[in-house]
């Protein structure tokens, strides 16, 4: 399954409940990117700019990282890819890849959602700096104020959830990432779910359609 749509939509929060609910394997390019850029590995150093300017990272670095581990994944898991593709030259890689390894996109799912929530929940997000939970200031507050629920650690906000840059991911995520809705409606894959509601009135929507399918 692929998720789609623009930064702040809830991807990565329906990405981990479906992981936890129903045993999905939860794919995060941007979360395999900021390990990378944590423990300063090759990749790492190569993205750590672009990232930070809100720009996507070169095709080429995303595609081989993401099909790597695609392949080490498979026939473990069925898979949720959250945040690849981006741009219909990786969707055109990826459907070749998979194509060899004999697997296929069964479904991708479109967050519709409005400019004035995403711009709330990327301004109000903050992430664990140790297990990577997901938390809103006001939305999904964790229970101690800067401190993870799940392990205890720091909370931190993202270098890329500042106004500025947030403008840039959006400017980015409709001239690049915004066609691949076209792309995928022409496969007849598409669903579409609204992303302006809460997380768990998302996750019901999701999961209607899982069970027709
Ligand atoms: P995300 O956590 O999905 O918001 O991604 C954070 C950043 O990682 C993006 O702003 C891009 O710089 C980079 N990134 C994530 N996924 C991709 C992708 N599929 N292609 C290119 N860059 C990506």
């Amino acid at each position: 399954m692929v998720l789609l749509g623009p930064p702040g939509a809830g991807k990565g929060t329906q990405a981990v409940m479906l992981a936890e609910k129903k045993n999905f394997l939860h794919l995060s390019t941007g979360d395999i990117l900021r390990e990378n850029v944590k423990r300063n590995t090759d990749i790492g150093k190569k993205v750590k700019v672009f990232m930070e300017k809100g720009e996507l990272v070169p095709d080429d670095i995303v595609i081989e990282m993401m099909l790597d581990t695609i392949k080490n994944a498979k026939a473990k898991k069925d898979f949720i890819l959250d945040g690849f593709p981006r741009t219909v030259y990786q969707a055109k890689k990826l459907d070749a890849e998979l194509n060899k390894l004999k697997l296929a996109i069964d479904m991708v799912v479109y967050f519709k959602t409005g400019i004035e929530t995403v711009i709330l929940r990327l301004t109000g997000r903050r992430l664990c700096s140790k297990c990577g939970a997901n938390y809103h200031i006001v939305n999904m507050p964790p229970k101690k104020q800067g401190v993870c629920d799940k392990c205890g650690s720091e909370l931190y906000q993202r270098k890329d959830d500042s106004e500025e840059t947030i403008k840039k991911r959006l400017e980015v995520y409709n001239s690049q990432t915004k066609e691949l809705i076209d792309y995928y409606k022409a496969q007849g894959i598409l669903e579409e779910v609204s992303g302006d509601l809460e997380a768990g009135a998302v996750y019901s929507e999701l999961t209607k359609i899982l069970n027709t399918r």
